[in-house]
């Protein structure tokens, strides 16, 4: 399977909604996906309950040896979507070497932004030893609709060395109260938000390739 951890160690900025309205993206195209909970709050794991466990398969692994668990069990998986905790660094670094790819949601704040720097740089000292795995990308989460991005806060993501996804979320209702009900934004597929998110899995999918 292709691993793709969703990580930041600020809480709030998106990790969860984007790895649940991700993970049913890829579904909704046919392939298997399963969701990884590594953060010892369980949110994932939560989501999963609220919608008696109908949409993605969520596994619980918030321990350091997640990258050898997860070879255990990704058998069959088109998709391993991992779930990232906040905070933990050991966690953050585990999560890095089992992926292929890390999309790191961030807000439009320079605050946000700032608060990246450990998880870059455990990204790059992952990069050293492996010749460039994982790949990584910042995912600007719950922005502003209609509002362009600053010069200020395209400079501070760009002082980082990674790409910016052209695809990321607004903000919208709708992410917390599908949340709520264990749902996605495709319990209405011809929504706003649910578009935004297909064309994030494109983007994604096109950055793999
Ligand atoms: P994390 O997993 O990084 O802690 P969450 O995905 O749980 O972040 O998001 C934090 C809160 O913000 C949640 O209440 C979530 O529903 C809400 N949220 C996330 N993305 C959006 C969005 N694009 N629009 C509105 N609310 C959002
Ligand atoms: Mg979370």
């Amino acid at each position: 399977p292709t691993v793709i951890a969703i990580l930041n160690q600020k809480g709030g900025s998106g990790k969860t909604t984007i790895a649940t309205n991700l993970a049913h993206a890829l579904k909704r195209d046919s392939y298997t996906v399963l969701l990884v909970d590594s953060d010892p709050q369980g949110s994932a794991r939560d989501w999963n309950e609220a919608s008696g466990g109908n949409i993605i398969p969520v596994v619980g692994l918030d321990r350091e040896t997640l990258a050898k668990d997860l070879q255990a069990i990704s058998q069959g998986y088109d998709w391993i979507i991992i779930d990232g905790a906040p905070q933990i660094a050991k966690l953050s670094a585990a999560a890095v070497k089992a992926a292929d790819l890390v999309l790191i949601p961030v807000q439009p704040s320079p605050y946000d932004i700032w608060a990246c720097a450990d998880l870059v740089d455990i990204i790059a000292a992952r990069r050293e030893v492996t010749n460039g795995k994982p790949q990584a990308a910042f995912v600007i989460s719950r922005a502003i609709k209609n509002t362009k991005l600053s010069g200020e806060i395209s400079s501070a993501l760009s002082d980082y060395g990674l790409p910016v996804l052209k695809a990321g979320t607004t903000q919208r209702v709708v992410y917390p109260t599908t949340a709520a009900e264990g749902l996605t934004v495709f319990s209405d597929p011809g929504s706003d938000a649910a578009r935004e998110i297909n064309t994030l899995k494109k983007e994604v999918l096109e950055v793999l390739k």
